[in-house]
């Protein structure tokens, strides 16, 4: 079975004795795992590495969760933590009373954020609170402007944009509904942008995102426009295996949704402070978004803190509607936190004064260019990604119509490969997905490339062996 399989090629922290049937219900992981598999501690971290408890080191490619952007150990993130504990370790910012470091980030974002004009700035301590809180947003702005109907969301098939009820519901990846009675009623999920795996035999990518563009307007106009609130999309998705949009793609679904005065929710949770090689995800595509997401590289991932940028379109209903409205009531006790406040206005300085959008572009040809030149691998369907963020999908034939049997677990032997010879990759079936930190060396990406080699030959070898059974 496939759980056999993957419990084979998982070496998970093997020796660590003790752990096994450990306490916690774990986040993403089946019940059997948790219990019959010892769990992988890691207990120290620097730059791009991870230590486990038996101080194997580990080349930590996915950045934690897409988030450690400036690596293990930056003493300025941990300096401005302490400072802040140390001055004011929590006021928060309820009832219009607040603290220093929370206004100072809103500005800051607001400062940053040219793609578009952005008005104000509410703070979450995670990217699925962020989203909902675009949702209640938008319930709350088609309120003031009395459309009670106009409450339906668009997301994508394959987005990922959270686990909380109304954040899986965004998300578009079936392990997030099934078992847990999602997705909400209210949203609706449009075509994944994913070419390899979807365009029509002889469709260029422009027709490709042309045809998704009027799938969507039919979608639009089935449900009638007066329903529909908001669309969302992550510039470049992420969880559902780092898909880039095809080109023209933005610019074709932008005109759709202004056609129908349908709100545009940039998710930035993955792609912002530079991942792509642009400040923003926007900057990249040309989005023009009313509200975005942020959160992960906010703040380097050293505190969690999330937030939403608001347009002055939104804001300005907001603020003239507030008789009719009172108060908005919604936020979270750590809404603003200034701890977290305080070390994401830290890590928005080191970007800007190192020049990470520009390092970014330096280091990532090597390792785009690194890895896809073993795209001729005969195991290797795709290897996509842009700036430092990349997804390899194993497929027989090199074609996406046809998948290694699942039993085969070849995602999870070439990551168990990976882990043996100390890197860590995130597997989902068979596509691997990768975003080291943005200070990631080029020695360390050296050592990334040579250990993906050796990986995927072990993993070409298994392949064979499998095939002649
Ligand atoms: N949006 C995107 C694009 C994400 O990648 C994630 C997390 N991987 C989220 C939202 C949810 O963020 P969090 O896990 O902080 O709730």
């Amino acid at each position: 079975s496939s759980t056999q399989a993957c419990l084979e090629n998982d070496i998970s922290g093997t020796d660590n004795k003790g752990f096994k049937g450990h306490d916690m219900l774990a986040p993403f992981t089946a019940g059997w795992q948790s219990t019959d598999v010892d769990p992988l501690i890691i207990e120290k971290s620097e730059g791009s590495h991870v230590y486990d408890m038996q101080g194997r080191k580990y080349l930590d490619t996915l950045a934690g969760l897409w988030c450690t952007a400036l690596g293990g150990n930056e003493p300025r993130l941990v300096e401005a933590a302490t400072k802040q504990l140390n001055t004011l370790p929590f006021y928060h910012s309820f009832w219009n009373r607040t603290t220093k470091p929370s206004l100072d980030l809103a500005k800051e974002l607001l400062d940053m954020f040219t793609a578009k004009k952005m008005a104000k700035a509410f703070f979450t301590n995670s990217g699925s609170e962020a989203n909902d809180t675009q949702v209640k947003l938008v319930w709350y702005y088609n309120n003031a402007l009395g459309r009670p109907n106009k409450k339906k969301f668009i997301a994508r098939a394959k987005a990922y944009h959270g686990s909380t009820l109304i954040s899986a519901s965004l998300t578009g990846l079936p392990a997030l509904h099934q078992n847990f009675d999602l997705p909400a009623p209210f949203v609706l999920h449009t075509d994944c942008p994913h070419y390899w795996r979807y365009h029509l035999p002889g469709e260029t990518e422009e027709e490709f995102s042309t045809r998704l563009a009027k799938n969507l307007e039919d979608r639009i106009l089935k449900e009638g426009p007066e329903t529909i609130a908001a669309f969302i999309a992550e510039p470049v998705m992420g969880a559902g295996g780092v898909i880039p949009p095809p080109a023209t793609y933005f610019d074709k679904i932008q005109a759709v949704v202004k056609k129908y005065d349908i709100l545009f929710i940039a998710d930035e949770v993955i792609c912002a402070f530079g991942r792509l090689g642009t400040m923003f995800g926007s900057d990249m595509y040309n989005i023009k978004p009313d509200l975005v997401s942020l959160a992960k590289a906010l703040s380097s991932a050293y505190m969690p803190i999330g937030a939403v940028l608001v347009s002055p379109e939104v804001s300005d209903v907001i603020h003239s509607q507030s008789n009719k409205l009172g108060s908005f009531s919604h936020g979270f006790t750590y809404s603003g936190h200034p701890v977290a406040c305080a070390v994401a206005l830290e890590a928005i300085k080191i970007y800007k004064e190192r020049n990470m959008v520009e390092r970014v572009n330096r280091i990532s040809p090597k390792f785009q260019e690194g890895l896809k030149a073993f795209s001729d691998s005969p195991i290797i369907g795709e290897i996509r990604g842009i700036g430092l963020i990349l997804a390899t999908e194993f497929a027989n034939n090199k074609s996406p119509n046809d998948p290694f049997p699942p039993e085969w677990g070849v995602g999870a032997y070439f990551g168990a490969q990976c882990q043996k010879n100390g890197m860590l990759v995130r597997v989902a079936g068979d596509t691997i997905m990768m975003s080291p930190p943005f200070v990631v060396t080029p020695e360390e990406l050296d050592e990334l490339i040579s250990i993906y080699g050796k990986a995927l030959r072990e993993t070409e070898k298994r392949v064979e062996e499998l095939k002649s059974q």
